[in-house]
């Protein structure tokens, strides 16, 4: 395309609230025929609420609320705030030091207790086995069965030991259904790709209208990654939308990377596209906007 429709395109997107970075982005949308969507705070809203906390062993409710609360006060993840929101709806939040993430997994910290300090993991099953937390069968069956329910399950641990499971739940964006029924018209296939766990993710894309066999769950960063690379080498031109750190490095490896507005720096900073809005209609109106940008000069 000539640079003038390409910068005619541009200003058309900001205009839609669609960030293009740089003109030429509108010509790498050519290729695409599949769009890898990241799950939570993409598909899903990301503004998720607490739907059940189950402590374990001696632990009451409310502390594992407390603890859990505390030690994701630092994090930026939808999940985190969901959390962390409930826990201050109780009570002011301890405080916390020597914060670490793990981006696809989970938290740990140290929260002052009652003026002792103690050490917490919050996360899902495999951040808190990597984490030397040991997770029995039964605990395991109980968070499987729960994800069936379509709830995001994750478990805190404190000095090591499990304290208790907190189950959240996220809806699909009000647009999702539309939105990938008209890139699908479009001729784009849409993917579901995640972290979370398999029944969560299957539950979700059922209610959005992505078929099962296009749902890849319990995907950590580095293999959100190798997954783009892989439908790439399939000769696929591939589109990634995210929002979270964890879909970073996909989304700059993609053939065309979307972010969304309401997400984290580090993925607008890897992506080509930013959607202000945040919606999932916004997609195939880029798309649309792209050819009909580089068919102007045809
Ligand atoms: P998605 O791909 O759906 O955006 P992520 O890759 O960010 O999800 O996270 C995958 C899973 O890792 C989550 O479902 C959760 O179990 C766990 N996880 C990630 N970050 C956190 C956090 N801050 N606190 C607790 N669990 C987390
Ligand atoms: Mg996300």
């Amino acid at each position: 395309a000539t640079p003038t429709a390409l910068l005619a395109g541009t200003s058309r997107g900001s205009q839609l609230g669609i960030l293009i970075r740089s003109a030429q982005v509108l010509e790498s949308t050519q290729t695409v025929d599949t769009v890898v969507l990241d799950k939570t705070g993409t598909v899903t809203t990301g503004e998720l609420t607490l739907d059940r906390v189950l402590p374990l062993g001696d632990w009451a409710e409310y502390q594992v609320l407390q603890l859990a609360g505390a030690a994701e006060a630092p994090s930026e993840h939808p999940l985190a705030r969901a959390i962390t929101g409930a826990a201050r709806a109780h009570g002011s939040l301890a405080s916390v030091d020597d914060f670490e993430s793990v981006a696809g997994g989970g938290v740990r910290a140290t929260v002052t207790y009652h003026g002792q300090p103690v050490r917490t993991v919050v996360g899902q099953v495999s951040h808190l086995v990597n984490e030397g937390v040991e997770v029995s069968d039964a605990i395991s069956q109980q968070v499987h069965s729960l994800q069936e329910e379509g709830l995001t399950t994750v478990l805190l641990a404190v000095e090591g030991h499990l304290a208790g499971l907190l189950c959240l739940q996220d809806s699909p964006k009000d647009d999702a259904v539309p939105a990938l029924a008209e890139l699908k018209k479009l001729g784009l296939t849409p993917v579901l790709l995640t972290g979370d766990a398999a029944p969560v993710a299957r539950a979700v894309a059922a209610r959005v209208g992505i078929d099962p066999e296009h749902v890849f769950a319990g995907v950590s960063p580095a293999d959100k990654l190798d997954k783009v690379t892989q439908l790439q080498a399939g000769g696929h031109g591939v589109a990634m939308v995210g929002d979270g750190v964890n879909d970073a490095a996909a989304l700059a490896k993609a053939d065309l990377g979307v972010a969304m507005g309401s997400g984290t720096d580090v993925a607008m900073e890897a992506a080509d596209m930013t959607i202000m809005r945040s919606d999932l209609a916004s997609l195939p109106t880029a798309i649309r906007l792209s050819r009909a940008t580089l068919n102007l000069i045809k």
